[in-house]
């Protein structure tokens, strides 16, 4: 079952409950009032103002300003929309964002219990949309708005295309909302700034590297050497990523990340995915959401267009289609099938992350490749799978073990990273910080909002809160900020030593290992045409973002998902907008 039918019955369970202390179908007469209620959501308070009219309600204004911008957020203005124009509750939670909307379902359950109404008094509207069958037309298709999709598909606009685009969930953003970290590129004006010597053959030379040197080659290239254009173009559609960090697999500072005001570094994703969707409505390039495309339409071995199942049926008619669904790392049947030893793994990836994409092309014929390559993020917090950045390691952040030790180079490359990990007692660890680092860092911040955290005022101190031994800890620490302070890691060799964990108080998170990035998927050329299992163009249909293989090898490096799809997505749009308009 759907994660947001299961929240559905959870629902309607509270709603009953509700019921039970509200008073018997009673009206809120005919003048306007207005009830508030509170509820917590995910990393904040949720409350709702619900004014009522009689048995109608009018107006639902939601605040989350502590939720995730992107996901939790966009449930805080959807969810109240939908419910004030179906005057029903029974509307399906958001997918991706289940704890903001189920925060959001009961503060407006109680606001209506605060006037005398339960939702059996509301008459609902049936306006679940006009049924039935439509036939569109397009000149480019976009099949996904993660970041791939709306990049290519602000470029097809922009390249004089009229766009559609289809989003299976109820928002934009996808995978690329988890994003933490930034977008390498290699040659930038951020880099000289800063004195940081780099080039494209380096950054080639360590995608390379990091893939294991399975990566296609060619792919890699048209990464690198559209990167820096990507960092420009991003600045011209209003999106600035200044600061420029190191990251796990990189030679230099190459990982450029958005800051706030304050000047602190940023979480990637949720900066971007409202600048993306913005520039779409901006254009008004329209967004079908909760519309996943289902089939590709195929006339004479060339894609004409997709059909797609949202409030109608849709039959949409293109000259060009492209799919930017995503990987599938929310699919743990494909993960398994691909790779049974990944069984039982958590995942960091958006529900709808399920390989729909790879398999609508895999059945008109579609090669793929490197299918089993499939990321595990040594960070992840491992009790609700949240994403930790590895931009903390860069920036400092050590791992320790249960038994107080570190084990590992903490900036070699995540399946490296991810395998000592998983060798450990528990395959956990805990990832440690100090009060400078969170004094840098919204990030940081953030995951001390969210409840990740344990800490203390002393090494002694946190570890006794981590029930680990405190003596062997606190050498661990101490001799740590002595290799910072002689920029020697003995132990395990780590380079780029800049700031120690000397600052109290200290803090832990625990992490483990999680199912993040599949590496593989269809196979495409650098004009990100869509190949067959005979190495063909399939004409009309082009892949951006995850759902392609082949630009990250057998392993992907933090910093280089963002690159994918700002480059990829560019050119996926740029061509598929040139060959409509053949
Ligand atoms: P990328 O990083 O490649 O852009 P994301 O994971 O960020 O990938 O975004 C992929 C998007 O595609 C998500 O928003 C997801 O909901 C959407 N998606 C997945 N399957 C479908 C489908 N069948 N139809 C429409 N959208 C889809």
């Amino acid at each position: 079952m759907e994660e947001g039918k299961i929240m559905k019955k959870f629902l309607k369970a509270i709603l009953v409950a509700s019921m039970v202390f509200a008073t018997a179908a009673c009206s809120g007469g005919d003048k306007a009032a207005t009830y508030t209620a509170t509820e917590k959501g995910f990393a904040g308070d949720v409350t709702v103002e619900v004014t009522v009219k009689g048995n109608e309600i009018t107006e639902i204004k939601a605040t989350c300003d502590g939720e995730t911008p992107g996901i939790g957020q966009t449930a805080c203005e959807k969810i109240p929309a939908k419910i004030v124009e179906t005057q029903s509750l029974d509307v399906d939670a958001m997918t991706g964002a289940t704890i903001t909307s189920e925060a959001l379902f009961a503060a407006i359950t109680a606001a209506l219990a605060e006037g005398g109404l339960s939702a059996d008094d509301l008459t609902a509207k049936d306006n679940a949309g006009e049924t039935g069958a439509e036939t569109l037309d397009y000149d480019v298709v976009v099949i996904g708005a993660g970041g791939a999709g709306m990049t290519a598909a602000i470029e097809a606009h922009d390249a004089g295309a009229k766009v559609l685009v289809l989003e299976k969930a109820a928002m934009t953003g996808g995978n690329t909302s988890r994003a933490r970290g930034g977008m390498n590129a290699a040659e930038t004006p951020e880099q000289a700034k800063e004195g940081i010597e780099d080039s494209i053959q380096l950054f080639i030379d360590d995608t390379m590297k990091g893939g294991k040197n399975i990566n296609d080659e060619a792919l890699v290239k048209t990464l690198a050497e559209n990167s820096a254009e990507g960092i420009e173009w991003l600045h011209t559609i209003g999106a600035d990523l200044t600061s420029v960090g190191l990251f796990g697999g990189a030679s230099v500072k190459r990982i450029h990340r958005p800051v706030n005001a304050e000047g602190k570094t940023i979480s990637v994703g949720s900066y971007l995915v409202p600048i993306f969707q913005s520039n779409l409505e901006e254009r008004n390039v329209e967004i079908l959401y909760e519309t996943p495309a289902t089939e590709l339409i195929v006339d004479g071995g060339k894609v004409v267009g997709v059909k797609a199942n949202g409030e109608k049926e849709y039959t949409i008619n293109a000259k060009a289609v492209i799919i930017a669904t995503g990987g599938f790392g929310a699919n743990s049947d494909m993960v398994v099938s691909y790779q049974p030893s990944l069984e039982g793994f958590m995942s960091t990836n958006a529900a709808t992350i399920t390989g729909d994409g790879i398999k609508m092309a895999e059945s008109i014929g579609a090669a793929t490749v490197d299918m089993e390559q499939i990321q595990i993020h040594p960070t992840v917090e491992a009790n609700t799978a949240g994403l930790i950045t590895e931009g903390l390691r860069g920036d400092g952040a050590i791992l320790v073990n249960q038994g107080g030790k570190r084990f590992v180079n903490e900036l070699l490359t995540r399946d490296v990273v991810s395998a000592a990990e998983i060798a450990q007692e528990g395959s956990y660890s805990w990832l440690i910080v100090d009060q400078a680092m969170v004094d840098k860092s919204a990030v940081i911040q953030g995951y001390i909002n969210k409840g990740y955290t344990t800490s203390g005022q002393t090494y002694e101190e946190l570890a006794k809160a981590l029930n680990m031994d405190e003596a062997t800890f606190a050498e661990t620490m101490n001799n740590w900020n002595t290799y910072c302070a002689n920029k020697n890691d003995p132990d395990f060799q780590r380079e780029g030593m800049e700031n120690d964990l000397s600052t109290a108080p200290f803090y832990a998170i625990k992490v483990t290992a999680g199912v993040h990035h599949t590496m593989g998927g269809l196979k495409i050329d650098t004009e990100t045409h869509v190949l067959n299992t005979n190495g063909a163009v399939i004409e009309g249909l082009y892949a951006a973002g995850e759902v392609t293989g082949g630009v990250h090898g057998a392993n992907r490096l933090g910093g280089n998902a963002v690159a994918d799809i700002v480059v990829f997505g560019r050119i996926a749009g740029q061509e598929a907008a040139a060959y409509a308009a053949k």
